[in-house]
């Protein structure tokens, strides 16, 4: 097989999503950046008339993703204008965009069941030669392709783009148990040839390398943080810029990830390790939980541990 890659659909228009089809821009490639139909209108919606079929609306997720990119602190786009390499939309008026691109990749919430049913309706529109790839920061990369034909999973891999996806070097790449030799070998001198990261390949082991580590160094800080009676900023304060981190202490690093996903990946950990010990690390504090009912969940909400303003 000639892999290829000049077209790319981003499924999931979130902080990853968008981060990433950023990086593609920056590296000329042009990208579909898509999410799914807002269900309810917001109040500006609702004063302005707008009904849900409003193209406006049912590409809200994707159009404000894009269109966040150059306003971004900073940029994540080299070249303002590279924005435009991105089309936006959403993921039910444009699934026939699938079959058209070189490499799908599934940016959507971590979270099994909803990655497993987009690999089932993708695999109705996709075509052999299109690379299918998922960028879970630790969901298992053959579960979420059960029940997938054998060529389609030949085809299937996980891509693990890193935070913020401009700045971090590291790619991650997990094959599956059927992943073709020769595409995983295509990706990992395509993530460092072209778009210039530094590539690991994984066992599909739980949350990979890095995440399994730096989940569990944050969780034990989050544990020895209530045990001493710390607050936020002294943990930060230790954390950051004097551990050679200036801008990514602990729960600024929190804010950036989204407090939700973080949740999601700790607990993925906490189900899935067999140690008990370890396993009792990966236990989310309450208050933690308390902040996502709050929708405290970081940068995104624009509050979690700081406000932003
Ligand atoms: P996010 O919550 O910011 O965005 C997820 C987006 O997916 C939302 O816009 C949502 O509307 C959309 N979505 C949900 N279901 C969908 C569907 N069926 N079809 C299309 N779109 C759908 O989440 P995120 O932080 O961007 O994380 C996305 C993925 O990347 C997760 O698997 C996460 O674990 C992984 N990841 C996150 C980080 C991070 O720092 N946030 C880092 C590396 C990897």
């Amino acid at each position: 097989m000639d892999w290829k890659i000049k077209k790319v659909a981003v499924i999931g228009a979130g902080v990853m999503g968008s981060g990433i089809a950023a990086h593609f821009a920056n590296v000329g490639i042009p990208s579909y950046l898509l999410d799914i139909v807002p269900k309810e209108l917001t109040e500006e919606e609702t004063r302005k008339g707008l009904t849900l079929e409003h193209p406006q609306v049912r590409n809200r997720l994707a159009l404000k993703a894009k269109e966040g990119l150059p306003k971004a602190k900073p940029a994540l786009l080299y070249v303002p204008d590279n924005v435009d390499l991105i089309t936006p939309g959403n993921i039910e008026d444009h699934l026939s965009v699938l079959s058209e691109v070189d490499w799908i990749i599934e940016v959507v919430v971590e979270n099994l069941a909803v990655k497993q049913q987009l690999f089932e309706k993708i695999e109705k529109i996709w075509k052999p030669g299109i690379i299918v790839s998922s960028n879970t920061s630790g969901v298992s990369i053959n579960s979420m392709s059960e029940g997938r034909s054998k060529e389609f999973r030949e085809h299937f891999l996980g891509t693990h783009f890193f935070n913020p996806v401009r700045y971090m070097k590291l790619l991650e790449v997990i094959p599956c148990t059927d992943t073709k030799p020769e595409l995983l070998q295509f990706m990992v001198d395509f993530g460092e040839r072209v778009l210039g990261k530094g590539v690991v390949v994984c066992k599909d082991t739980v949350n990979f390398i890095a995440n399994r580590i730096g989940t569990y160094g944050l969780m034990v800080t989050v544990q020895e943080m209530v045990n001493a009676s710390l607050g936020v900023d002294d943990v930060d304060a230790i954390t950051g810029p004097v551990m050679g981190r200036p801008k990514s202490a602990t729960f600024r690093t929190l804010d950036i990830v989204g407090l939700d996903t973080f949740v999601h990946v700790a607990t993925n950990c906490h189900d899935n390790v067999t140690d008990a010990d370890e396993k009792a690390t990966f236990v989310i504090p309450d208050f933690m939980k308390e902040m996502v009912t709050r929708k405290w969940l970081g940068e995104k909400t624009k509050q979690g541990f700081y406000k932003k303003e």
